[in-house]
């Protein structure tokens, strides 16, 4: 194997979707603490451009953006191909009872909720790269 540096086992890519500077800012610090390779979208155009060029192996999904509806993103993300089976974790302050079912029934594969654990966010993230999922068996 050519190159100097052994792959870390928390190596994975992880794409964070979030507009608020300072939430972004958190996230990716956290993220890059523990080892992760993060990249940054501030919208949901930006997401989609990232979408693009690279394929992360996870995707933090705010579900509130300036652009688009976050819902309607996730939908529109299940219909890529290459999207299809890759974990979504919508990262949110819910407002309204029901916000968490509707999460869930536009594909996304589970929600941490905001403001997030700064404990429990690192083992969060680890159990859906891994393959966890709050989505049931049935659906
Ligand atoms: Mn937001």
């Amino acid at each position: 194997m050519i190159g100097n540096e052994a792959p870390t086992p928390d190596a994975s890519h992880i794409l964070v979707v979030e507009d608020n500077e300072l939430n972004m800012e958190l996230v990716r610090d956290i993220l890059r603490a523990y080892g992760y390779r993060v990249g940054e979208a501030f919208n949901g155009q930006a997401c989609l451009n990232y979408l693009e060029q690279e394929i992360p192996d996870l995707i933090l999904m705010d579900l509130q953006l300036p652009d688009v509806n976050g819902y309607t993103l996730v939908q529109k993300l299940r219909t890529d191909v290459r999207c299809q089976t890759l974990p979504i974790v919508a990262v949110t302050a819910f407002a309204m009872k029901g916000d968490r079912e509707k999460a869930m029934n536009a594909g996304c594969t589970g929600v941490i909720m905001k403001p997030i654990d700064t404990r429990a966010f690192p083992r969060q993230v680890e159990a859906y790269l891994r393959g966890f999922s709050e989505q049931g068996p049935d659906t």
